[in-house]
């Protein structure tokens, strides 16, 4: 992409609205555009990361064996009344009125649209395992919309619903999800701990929420610094291997990792004193194991293998899409600007040409994106009659991983300049080598 043919509305004044880095960023890197309090417009920039995000989730998701579906972001008021939520729910779901005077909702969550759907099509536990899941946008209304994209209202979020005959499949799903979980956060580049959540009236351990340390998350947490080291990396998981997969689960679960919710002072004490940390952090994801909750209230049956009829056994598992834009600028950025992690990055390299309008500065710019683009990457070419100084702060703010500098006193020694984004550092070189040093 070329910026003088690109739309990247940059802001130079920091927007007075924004009280936290990542809201402050995506406004000034013109990523998104207020519309209405906690509702946004995600511009070019901010729309490519989105969807990166987003493709990691599809991939892990179906890696785990789960199979995506699309649900209608309109619902009725009739299947929340079955499952009892629709006066449950409060003022955070909006409701509206269709020209007829039918009860509608824009769905904040899908537990009941899915378990209307498995009703009126599986009726034995030869179709199970079973997890449908979904990309899609939700409406809360919340009191406080705040920090931007972090807590909006109208927001874009993994949904994922899990079917199982018994309470151990039921399980398996459960960890299954937690490790897809663990490798989607990682793949971003985000350290995302998963931490014993409170499950409310039904109690036990079956939910955990994924947290991001951060001075600016709104939830408070406790855990054992040790957590803070444990990776996935690349190692094969077999997410039909239950052994495999819970062991998986036991390791980032054991260590102390709690929100205020469940935090037990009496167990946190026994975590050596260095090791004890106290943080705020923000919920990019929840598990959510609830068993027969809404399949018995709405009737969700299956025939079992001796031709009995149970309800199934389902759980919900979410991640916070949008909100993931916020936490990984949250967790990435330094005084000038955003630091995207490889794996999220809108642009994976930036090239600024020193001298825009000098013959051989502009064809060695265009001999260079062609070979970025032959090598499978994706750069954005600052090709704008600008100063050197603007030029690097739009791609400091916009913070692509790696900038290549073309300028002519650089060109007479047949050399480029490539600079890290995080480390800041700046290497000479000819231009092969920087793409090849990129790749
Ligand atoms: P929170 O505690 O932040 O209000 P939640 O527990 O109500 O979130 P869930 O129902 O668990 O949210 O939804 C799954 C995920 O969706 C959350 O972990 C979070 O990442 C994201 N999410 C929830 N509410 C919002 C929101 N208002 N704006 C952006 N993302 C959200
Ligand atoms: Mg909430
Ligand atoms: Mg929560
Ligand atoms: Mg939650």
């Amino acid at each position: 992409m070329r910026l003088s043919r690109y739309f990247l509305p940059v802001l130079k004044e920091n927007p007075s609205e924004a009280q936290i880095a990542s809201h402050r960023l995506m406004l000034r890197a013109g990523m998104i555009k207020q519309q209405q309090a906690g509702i946004y417009s995600w511009l070019p920039l901010g729309y490519k990361v989105l969807r990166r995000i987003e493709q990691i989730v599809h991939e892990e998701q179906i890696r785990a064996g789960h199979i995506p579906v699309l649900m209608p972001t309109m619902q009725s008021a009739e299947l929340w009344q079955e499952s009892g939520r629709y006066d449950a729910y409060g003022p955070e779901m909006l409701r509206i009125k269709d020209r007829h005077g039918r009860d509608m909702l824009y769905g904040p969550t899908n537990e009941e649209m899915i378990t209307d759907i498995f009703r009126a099509h599986v009726e034995s536990y030869k179709s199970l395992p079973m997890t449908l899941y979904q990309i899609q946008w939700k409406f809360r209304d919340e009191v406080r919309p705040r920090f931007g994209v972090m807590r909006g209202r109208e927001f874009f979020m993994k949904d994922g619903y899990s079917f199982d005959l018994t309470r151990e499949d039921a399980l398996h799903a459960y960890n299954r999800h937690m490790v897809s979980y663990l490798r989607t956060y990682e793949r971003m580049g985000l350290t995302a701990i998963p931490m014993r959540a409170d499950s409310g009236p039904i109690g036990g351990d079956n939910t955990h929420e994924f947290l991001v340390l951060a001075p600016t998350g709104e939830s408070e947490v406790f855990y054992d610094s040790n957590v803070t080291d444990l990776t996935l990396g690349d190692r094969e998981v077999d997410y039909d291997n239950r052994e495999e997969v819970e062991a998986i689960c036991k390791e980032f679960t054991t260590l102390y990792a709690r929100t205020d919710e469940t935090h037990d002072e009496a167990i946190f004490n026994e975590v050596p004193e260095e090791r004890r940390k106290s943080a705020r952090g923000i919920e990019v994801g929840q598990i959510f194991y609830f068993g027969t909750k809404y399949s018995e209230s709405m009737g969700a049956v299956v025939q079992t293998p001796d031709g009995s009829k149970v309800p199934v056994e389902m759980g919900s598992h979410g991640i916070g899409v949008s909100r993931l834009v916020g936490a990984l600028i949250e967790a990435n950025h330094d005084d000038k600007g955003i630091i995207w992690p490889e794996g999220v990055t809108p642009f994976h390299v930036g090239i600024v040409n020193l001298k825009q309008g000098d013959a051989a500065c502009d064809s060695a710019c265009d001999a260079l994106y062609a070979a970025l683009v032959k090598a499978g990457l994706d750069p954005l070419y600052d090709d704008r009659n600008e100063r050197a100084g603007a030029k690097f702060a739009t791609m400091d703010l916009i913070g692509l991983p790696w900038r290549i500098t073309v300028g002519p006193r650089g060109l007479a020694a047949n050399k480029v300049e490539l600079t890290s984004r995080r480390s800041g550092e700046s290497e000479e070189m000819s231009a092969e080598a920087a793409v090849a040093k990129i790749i």
